[in-house]
């Protein structure tokens, strides 16, 4: 068995962690959640006798020593992220660290932000012809961008784009998407706190979304989806054409 799990919390919607996920928080003598984004009626399952960690006032070591402690006692410790914990989740670090001190530890994915907003917005990514590519990034912030993936670089790809953790630079977000070679028609969504009660989503195009959301205020947990699949015409699936056979199914004469 493993002494710590890493758990994806899912996107807001407490329903939205998977039975593993649930059962481990159900479980555990140690829950640390990053309190600025996962849900805390998830944490309505812990035991009456589970010691509860909000990550949001604590540092790594600080993190890392109530799994140390709690492992040297034979504890059982779930480390909730939210989201799926592989995306932006700073996990590796965690990881690493408790790799280092020989204690061993499971990831339980989770349901991601950008997938609850495709849910929220009714929405393929992937549509034929259109787009067959998500390209999952952020604008440069405190966290420095690799050089080839700078947002204008990405926009060339023409791709949709699930743009996390950017809403607060979103003037900034459209001039690199505009100046990647996006046309200013491009449609772009916003979903606010998606699978939340209070989700809320924004249309417009790159040129219309900045003065849009300035007048909603401040916003917080937004992801901004650009891409052609949001308005356009496209192909059928070629996987459920009845003149296409596949490995499950023959073709109709
Ligand atoms: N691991 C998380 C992402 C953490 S980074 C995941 O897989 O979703 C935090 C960013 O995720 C936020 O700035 C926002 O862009 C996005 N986000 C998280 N929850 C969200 C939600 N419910 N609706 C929309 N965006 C969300």
């Amino acid at each position: 068995m493993s002494q710590v799990y890493i758990v994806g919390a899912g996107p807001g919607d407490p329903e939205l962690i998977t039975r593993k996920g649930y059962r481990l928080v159900a479980e555990a003598d140690i829950v640390i959640y990053a309190g600025s984004l996962v849900n805390p009626a998830i944490l309505e399952a812990c035991k009456p006798n589970c010691k509860i960690y909000n990550s949001a006032t604590m540092n790594l070591d600080e993190v890392l020593a109530v799994m140390e402690d709690g492992a040297a006692k034979g504890q059982m410790i779930v480390r909730l992220h939210t989201g799926d914990p592989a995306i932006y989740g700073a996990i590796q670090e965690q990881m690493d660290a408790l790799e280092k001190k020989g204690i061993s530890f499971e990831v339980v994915p989770g349901v991601s932000s950008f997938l609850a907003t495709a849910a929220a917005l009714k929405q393929e990514y992937t549509l034929p012809n259109v787009s067959q590519t998500v390209i999952i990034t952020r604008m440069e912030g405190r966290t420095p961008m690799p050089p080839k993936e700078k947002l204008a670089m990405l926009a060339a790809h023409q791709a949709t784009m699930c743009i996390f953790l950017s809403v607060q630079m979103l003037d900034s977000v459209v001039a690199e998407l505009v100046s990647g070679g996006y046309t200013k028609d491009t449609p772009v969504a916003i979903v606010v706190k998606a699978s939340w009660p209070d989700q809320r989503i924004i249309r417009g195009t790159l040129e219309t979304i900045a003065d849009q959301v300035a007048k909603e205020g401040v916003l917080r947990q937004a992801m901004i989806v650009v891409s052609k699949v949001l308005d356009s015409d496209y192909e059928l699936s070629k996987l459920y054409d009845k003149n296409f056979s596949h490995m499950y199914r023959s073709a109709k004469a």
